[in-house]
């Protein structure tokens, strides 16, 4: 018997309508934050740490989702390139 892997790449799409940070992340804020998956970015899974700007992405088909900094501003270069 052998072992196949595959890795199955999705895809999803984003509306990114702001350029200033969703909020501040913050552990009391964000409550359940890590069983929501909602404690790191979606896109580069990094940590949120408290205090660090977050930013939102509505999901077109899929559910909203938060950002870091640095992933949201390369979101915003690819939305204005397209
Ligand atoms: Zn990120």
């Amino acid at each position: 018997m052998i072992t196949i892997k595959k890795t199955v790449t999705t895809s999803y799409n984003f509306a990114l309508p702001y350029v200033t940070p969703f909020a501040k992340y913050d552990e009391r804020v964000f409550k359940n934050a890590e069983r929501r998956g909602i404690n790191k970015c979606f896109w580069c899974n990094e940590q949120f740490y408290d205090g660090q700007d977050v930013y939102i992405g509505f999901g077109k088909g899929t559910k909203n989702r938060l950002f870091c900094k640095k992933c949201y501003e390369k979101g915003l270069e690819q939305e204005a390139e397209s």
